[in-house]
């Protein structure tokens, strides 16, 4: 691509009253921020983050006008980089990219070499994507629930807003490494979906977000909790004896009111996900347990693709929760 050409992308520019507004623009390689690889790229994906910063309901974007889109994957064009060179298939997760940074919701993107991994062998674009954010989150959920001792051996987990896509990836993971899984959703027509991926246990998500005592009949040994407020309250008043219970999301609110009480009487392990900023080291050890663990026909049937040109509905969808599995964004059609 000579400099003088153009690319389409969505791009989020700024209104008159403070806010912005989403548009799809054909773009110049000027319009780039800085960086040492440029990157082709090939697809995205719709996280809810993405669905918050395109609709302006979330505090997302950081700086305008930015291209959204935190997830991309595609190949080098350009480096000044010695770790990588044009024709290299690449991915990227979080590091602030969609948020101050430009995304991946156009044909090319600008990024620092630094926040790219090598796509792992066995994965293309488009697998990558549809694991993408959310499933490097649910690996990263899944190796804290082994740092804290949780064997398939130990008992059942529950993951909470299951059919979305932190928590069907989380499901396909956990029941593909032998875990039981009971899956926790508000949806009762994903059921069918959730027990092909290998949960073995549907709970309704009304029962798992009333309101609990300190203290509940011991139930999961772990838990990967994507809802937050009184759900992740019930999960850690059910959680085992030294289970732990991880913590990413708040698609029901980010609130916690729980008591102490599983901490001190059961030695319940409270752990916290940030994919955002998560090191080099571990983030490569995760996707590389992804491309190797994650059953790609299941994968596959999680995706639903769409054209960038629909993105603004896509938007929407997620933060209606109308979203199942993952939604995998073709940039260039
Ligand atoms: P999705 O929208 O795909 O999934 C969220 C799921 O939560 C929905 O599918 C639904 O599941 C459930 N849900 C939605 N609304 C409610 C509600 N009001 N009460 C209870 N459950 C609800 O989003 P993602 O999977 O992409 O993200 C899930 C959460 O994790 C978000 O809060 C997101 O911000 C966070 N996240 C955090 C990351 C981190 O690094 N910490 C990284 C990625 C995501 P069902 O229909 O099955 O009930």
């Amino acid at each position: 691509m000579s400099d003088s050409e153009t690319f389409s992308a969505l791009i989020l520019r700024e209104t008159e009253n403070g806010r912005y507004r989403p548009a799809f623009e054909q773009l110049g390689l000027d319009d780039l921020p800085e960086g040492d690889v440029l990157v082709a790229v090939e697809y995205s994906s719709l996280n809810y983050k993405d669905g918050l910063a395109i609709t302006g309901k979330g505090r997302i974007v950081r700086k305008l006008p930015l291209i959204p889109g935190i997830d991309l994957a595609g190949r080098v064009m350009e480096s000044t980089a010695a770790a990588f060179a044009p024709g290299d298939p690449v991915l990227l997760t979080g590091y602030g990219v969609g948020e101050e940074h430009c995304g991946g919701y156009a044909q090319r993107a600008r990024l620092w070499s630094e926040w790219l991994v090598p796509m792992p062998n066995g994965l293309d674009s488009r697998r990558a994507m549809a694991i993408g954010t959310a499933g490097f989150t649910a690996m990263l959920c899944i190796m804290a629930l082994e740092d804290g001792g949780i064997t398939p051996d130990r008992g059942p987990v529950v993951v909470t807003g299951a059919a979305g896509g932190v928590g069907s990836l989380a499901v396909m993971l956990l029941a593909r490494l032998g875990y039981e899984v009971a899956a926790v959703t508000g949806r009762p027509e994903t059921h069918d979906f959730l027990r092909d991926l290998g949960a073995s246990e549907m709970i309704d998500r009304e029962t798992m977000s009333a309101a609990a005592r300190a203290l509940e009949t011991q139930r999961w040994a772990g838990a990967v909790d994507t809802v937050g407020s009184t759900t992740l309250a019930r999960v850690l008043a059910e959680t085992m004896m030294d289970g732990t219970v991880t913590a990413c999301g708040l698609a029901g609110g980010a609130d916690l009111p729980a008591t102490v009480m599983p901490f001190i009487l059961r030695g319940v392990r409270l752990q916290g996900i940030s994919s955002v900023q998560t090191g080099m080291s571990r983030r490569r050890a995760a996707w590389d347990r992804l491309a190797m663990e994650l059953p790609l026909d299941k994968l596959d049937a999680l995706i639903t693709e769409v054209p960038l040109s629909s993105i603004l509905e896509q938007g929407e969808n997620i933060l209606a929760g109308r979203i199942r599995g993952r939604t995998v964004v073709d940039v260039n059609r």
